[in-house]
């Protein structure tokens, strides 16, 4: 892309903490990823909008890596639905945004998609024959939190990936948590977080005694983790007591750290389907409700997460799997202009994401240029100049590495 035509507008300044009290927010905002529309709901500009789309793809691969399908849902929900698992009017579910249609039918907006999509996708599944499936989408939740001060890691209109998956029993359903369990631990190593990021025993699971939660440490985050890094096991504070008892855990050696949830999986057993009566026909022929799975993860948390953990004072720094674009271009003089030109069309043969910085100096002078690619956090950047083309080179910066000259073929080498 050239930045003199992809829409990227960056600030000096930031927000006042006044303003935006969350550090995720004011960094995402300064570098023209989101804006705040409202407190908790932000949109994804161009560049932010790239970075949610990396996110996505990694999680994408790795649920179609354990047999998922891809679907999305509808935003729009009936009451009915949901009246049948007691979730409609509860005190457990105290997000929900609630509307009517024109004839005062109620409708609630999604917050979650388990009884949906038991409805939908289980209600087809008639047979034994027909299972396991498991399917998953990217959708937009919408939640009245209480709070927002978080930025983009808690938002009351948020990205989930939510994974469903139905089984013909229980076995089967655990077998498959365990494979998703291990999913999750690939998915968050390529995000980048994967040294600060536990499994955790976490309350619920309506056949298991825990559901797990995956929590990666972070001063922002909302919840409390009680951390043994000795045997690496993580509790969450809701089931400190019980948990430490089962897993023979000493109390006087947890650590407690600030941690954020990016993802959980959670085992439904029967229990859903059967208050749904949603049920297939076993091989002997009678009748079953549907084992379900759940697994959600949070992607613009996620995208909150990285930009808190992994700043420093220049800027953002991505990881090079979530990068907006790998690579940030800039010319400096007439000759290393004209250079930079001939790079781009290069990297672009060779399908290197590349942001050319190609703004003459009545848009934007070579400091701002250079400050740029430290701000958007873009994993390398490459100066063109007079200078370096003397020595018949281009000069290669990682975000957070000393730059070095080299050839264009050898920068083109190690980009590709
Ligand atoms: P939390 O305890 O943080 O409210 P939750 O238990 O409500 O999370 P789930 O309903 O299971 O979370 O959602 C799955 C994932 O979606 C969470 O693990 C988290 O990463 C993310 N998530 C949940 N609520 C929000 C939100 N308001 N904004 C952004 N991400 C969220
Ligand atoms: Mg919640």
């Amino acid at each position: 892309m050239k930045r003199s035509e992809f829409w990227i507008k960056t600030s000096k300044s930031e927000q006042s903490e006044a303003e935006e009290p969350s550090k995720n927010a004011r960094l995402l905002t300064k570098a023209g990823y989101v804006d705040r529309q409202m407190a908790g709901v932000y949109a994804y500009l161009p560049i932010g909008f790239r970075v949610l789309e990396k996110i996505k793809q990694v999680v994408r691969e790795e649920m179609n890596a354990v047999g998922g399908g891809e679907l999305v849902m509808s935003s729009l929900q009936p009451r009915d639905l949901w009246e049948s698992t007691g979730r409609w009017d509860n005190e457990a579910v105290d997000v929900w945004f609630k509307s009517k249609l024109k004839d005062d039918t109620e409708v609630g907006l999604a917050w979650s998609h388990e009884e949906p999509i038991l409805e939908t996708i289980g209600r087809q599944a008639t047979s034994y024959r027909d299972l396991p499936i498991s399917v998953y989408q990217f959708q937009t939740k919408l939640r009245n939190e209480l709070r927002a001060k978080s930025g983009v890691m808690r938002g009351r209109e948020f990205i989930m990936k939510d994974m469903y998956s139905m089984h013909a029993s229980i076995e089967d359903l655990n077998a498959y948590y365990e494979r998703v369990k291990q999913a999750y631990v690939k998915i968050y190593d390529r995000l980048g977080l994967g040294d600060d990021t536990f499994v955790t025993f976490a309350s619920g699971g309506a056949f298991t005694r825990f559901s797990h939660e995956f929590q990666t440490l972070c001063d922002a985050g909302e919840d409390w983790l009680y951390l043994d890094r000795e045997k690496s096991i993580a509790v969450n504070e809701e089931v400190l007591e019980e948990a430490a008892q089962e897993l023979g855990l000493d109390k006087s050696k947890l650590e407690k750290v600030r941690s954020a949830e990016v993802g959980n999986i959670f085992n439904f057993g029967a229990d859903k389907a059967d208050e749904m009566k949603v049920e297939f026909t076993k091989e002997d022929g009678t009748k079953q409700p549907i084992f379900l799975g759940s697994y959600g993860v949070g992607i613009t948390r996620v995208m909150g997460v990285l930009a808190e953990k992994l700043s420093d004072n220049h800027g953002l720094v991505w990881p090079e799997s979530v990068a907006p674009f790998q690579v940030y271009l800039v010319g400096i003089g007439e000759q290393g202009e004209k250079a930079a030109a001939e790079l781009y069309t290069d990297f672009i043969q060779a399908s290197i994401e590349v942001l050319w910085d190609d703004r003459d100096g009545k848009h934007a002078r070579v400091g701002e240029k250079l400050a740029d690619a430290d701000l958007l956090g873009i994993t390398y950047r490459i100066v063109v100049s007079d200078k370096t083309l003397e020595q018949g080179k281009v000069e290669l910066k990682p975000r957070l590495g000393e730059p070095k000259l080299v050839t264009s073929s050898e920068a083109l080498a190690e980009l590709s």
